[in-house]
């Protein structure tokens, strides 16, 4: 699997470091960028900010496109911290340092017997950052990755640690595992996985209208069902990935290599430049996508869920009620065609089964994910704005590490469980240790319940 480009820091702005996300969208200027390698160098890092009266945000792979990984304080790049420490075949656990990124961890995983139950369609992200957003795959029976979590390790505020697991501090665990970094620095966390399975992959076009008459059966009869719904076109690209015994039968390297990089990588890449530069030949351009042909194949499951995206974008998503998404795709499908705005990136559809966390996405509901994408550079607001009014009317809750313009009043009442994790948090990070612009934002200054 190759690697896509991280977040990265960047050369110096006077006397402070510089840093930007994976998107190039977001950048900050932390007073200092921190790699810390152990346990105690994050307690003492915490500890000395505190005494300094300087913030700390740790940053995972970068790879969120809101600001929700910025500082101006210290910043903790964890890249260094993602060894595996414990590990129990048996029971189906082990436990991590935060930085691993997916990759890795897939991989660890796989040698012990082992794999993640669910993933989303990247592996760059580390296991904290990608938990404490709420990062999702597809699969009406399967949650999200922080709904895996069964134990973790918090810095908290005043630099101690609180070891959380299902029997002890279990209500932190329960706030933490979506804890979009405002709750402390997650050390370790431990993971719930199941044994090693490979997927049956089978890939098409199929008329978009075919596939919202039967999405119900759809979602229900695959374990993995998404689609992309290419706009200006009556298009659905779908992806079906069953559990299977069946051996493996990977795509043949050349033809996956013309797949990733050439279909979905660099040839996608060179149309949206082109769209770029002349909007107006977007629909002609987009009909050649769904030309791709079949894809049928077996492998391991992390290389079937997950491909690199080499192509830079920008993207905001929604988690709806599972029922509402053939009638929401279809006001955004209406919307495209009024506002008269060329758009390049496919819209991708996805479902969630419920779970109890208090601000995750699928709390409470089965969910159905829309998310919609600009390539990076092209104004998005006119276009994210009409999407965003859309799940508004279907109490929509964005994606935590993607775009949306919503604010602690109009997320809390989306949350039944929001002054949860609101007291967690005035417990834990009383002083705002934790806090940045974005998190004041959606969550509200810290110490108080933050819904206005
Ligand atoms: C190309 C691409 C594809 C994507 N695909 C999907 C997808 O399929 N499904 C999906 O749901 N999302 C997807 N995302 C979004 C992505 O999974 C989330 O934004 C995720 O949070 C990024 O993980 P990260 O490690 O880069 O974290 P960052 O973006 O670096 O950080 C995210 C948050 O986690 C916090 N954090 C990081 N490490 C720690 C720590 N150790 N302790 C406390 N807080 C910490 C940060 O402070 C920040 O608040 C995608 C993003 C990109 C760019």
């Amino acid at each position: 699997m190759c690697a896509a480009t991280t977040g990265r820091a960047t050369t110096r702005l006077s006397d402070r470091a510089s840093w930007t996300n994976w998107g190039r969208n977001q950048v900050c200027a932390p007073v200092e960028i921190r790699r810390p390698t152990t346990e105690a160098e994050l307690v003492d890092l915490v500890k000395q900010a505190a005494a300094n009266g300087q913030r700390v945000k740790a940053v995972g792979a970068g790879h969120s496109f809101t600001s929700i990984a910025c500082t101006d304080g210290v910043m903790v790049d964890l890249g260094g911290y993602g060894r595996v420490l414990e590990h129990d075949v048996a029971a189906g656990r082990v436990t991590v340092e935060g930085g691993i990124q997916l990759h890795r961890l897939s991989d660890e995983l796989d040698a012990r017997g082992l794999a993640l139950e669910n993933m989303g369609d990247i592996d760059q992200q580390s296991v904290a950052g990608a938990t404490q957003t709420a990062t999702h795959g597809t699969g009406l029976r399967y949650r999200n990755l922080s709904a895996q979590i069964v134990g973790l390790r918090l810095v908290t505020g005043d630099g101690s640690v609180l070891a959380c697991t299902e029997s002890e501090n279990a209500n932190v665990l329960d706030a933490a595992r979506v804890g979009l970094g405002a709750l402390g620095l997650v050390s370790t966390v431990t993971l719930q996985c199941v044994p090693a399975f490979r997927l049956h992959a089978v890939e098409e076009p199929v008329p978009v209208e075919e596939v919202l008459a039967d999405l119900d059966e759809l979602v229900s009869a695959n374990d993995h069902y998404e689609f992309y719904w290419v706009p200006h076109t009556r298009w659905a690209l779908t992806k079906r990935n069953q559990r299977t015994d069946e051996p493996a039968e990977p795509r043949p390297r050349a033809r996956e290599w013309i797949d990733d990089m050439a279909l979905n990588n660099y040839g996608f890449g060179v149309l949206c430049r082109v769209g770029r530069w002349r909007p107006s030949l977007i629909p002609r351009l987009a009909k050649i996508i769904p030309n791709t042909g079949r894809l049928d194949y077996v492998d391991r499951s992390d290389r079937v869920f997950t491909s690199p995206r080499r192509v830079r974008f920008w993207e905001m998503e929604y988690g709806i009620p599972r029922e509402a998404l053939p009638e929401a795709l279809n006001r955004v499908r209406r919307l495209v065609d009024e506002m008269g705005m060329q758009i390049s990136f496919p819209v991708e559809v996805r479902v969630v089964a419920p779970d109890d966390i208090p601000l995750s996405t699928a709390h409470g509901r089965e969910t159905g994910y829309i998310a919609v994408h600009v390539y990076r550079g092209t104004p998005y607001d006119a276009y994210f704005t009409g999407v965003e009014r859309i799940m508004d009317s279907y109490g929509g809750r964005p994606h935590w590490g993607k775009l949306h313009f919503q604010r602690a009043e109009t997320l809390a009442p989306r949350y039944p469980r929001w002054d949860d994790f609101q007291r967690v948090r005035a417990r834990l990070d009383p002083e705002g240790r934790f806090a940045n612009p974005y998190l004041d934002r959606v969550l509200g200054p810290p110490g108080g319940q933050g819904s206005g």
